[in-house]
């Protein structure tokens, strides 16, 4: 047995029943005219079907993401198409692929010049935790260690179903913000996140002092440090030891004459 197509008014009406107020009810014959909802629910809407992604991958599972955005999947179909190539008019990160130490610090500056509101969404097991290069000399165990990440996608690459899968889960996140709490219509803007330096390693500018009292000890530690390197410092030699090393020589030269 088939399942009856639902009509095109009725997925209209679901859809509208979504943003109704389920409390107030609006008389039967203003209906037609009139709809009750919630700042949040329109608010929130507004935002979760006008989702632009930030157009960049970082390794194969960036190629999942075009398949994604495809005709096929198709993620038009949640306002998603416009992929931007600027920071400025994103409002979804998508970490797709593999997390290099030498690209941290550019996705730490990408996110700092998204504006709020904005979401991160770590896409396979490269971007949630290091995936197969996990411990590897390049690559960084997990983008969460840098930056907030909002929802995870598993997989090694993950499916297109399954990103959209993760989208949708974003989306309902979004559902439940409350205009009056979320961060970025506080009080003081939302501060910058730190970007990490990439020396030998890379490491946070906010822990500097944290790694110089554990690579050099406390600061007792090093003054003792300083203390023992000089007296390894060269001594000049006594004189008694200078004699007697002039006392062997001419003894042994002694010996050494043709009798
Ligand atoms: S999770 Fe797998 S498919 Fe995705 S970037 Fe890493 S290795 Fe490639």
């Amino acid at each position: 047995m088939t399942t009856p197509v639902a009509r095109f008014s009725d997925l209209k009406q679901e859809q509208i029943n979504e943003f109704l107020h389920d409390r107030i009810q609006v008389p039967e014959d203003l209906q037609s005219n009139v709809m009750v909802t919630t700042l949040d629910k329109v608010y929130n809407w507004s935002r979760k079907s006008s989702m632009w992604p930030l157009l960049f991958g970082l390794a194969c599972c960036a190629i999942e993401m075009i398949a994604t955005a495809a005709s096929r999947y198709d993620l038009a179909r949640f306002g998603m198409e416009v992929m931007r190539p600027s920071p400025r008019q994103s409002d979804l990160m998508i970490v797709s692929g593999t997390v290099t130490k030498k690209m941290v610090p550019a996705i730490v500056r990408i996110y700092n010049q998204m504006a709020e509101p904005r979401y991160v969404l770590s896409m396979g097991a490269c971007a949630t935790g290091g995936g197969p290069f996990k411990e590897g000399y390049s690559v960084v165990s997990g983008v969460d260690k840098y930056i907030p990440v909002d929802v995870y996608v598993p997989g090694c690459p993950p499916t297109p179903e399954a990103l959209i899968y993760g989208l949708l889960k974003l989306h309902e996140k979004v559902e439940r913000q409350s205009i009056t709490s979320v961060p970025w219509y506080r009080k003081g803007s939302s501060e910058a996140v730190p970007v990490p330096i990439l020396g030998p390693d890379l490491f946070d500018p906010r822990k500097v002092q944290v790694i110089k009292e554990h690579t050099l000890g406390s600061a007792a530690a090093v003054k003792g440090a300083v203390a023992s390197k000089a007296r390894l410092q060269p001594q000049p030699m006594a004189e008694e030891l200078k004699a007697r090393i002039r006392a062997a020589q001419a003894q042994y030269r002694t010996q050494k004459q043709p009798a």
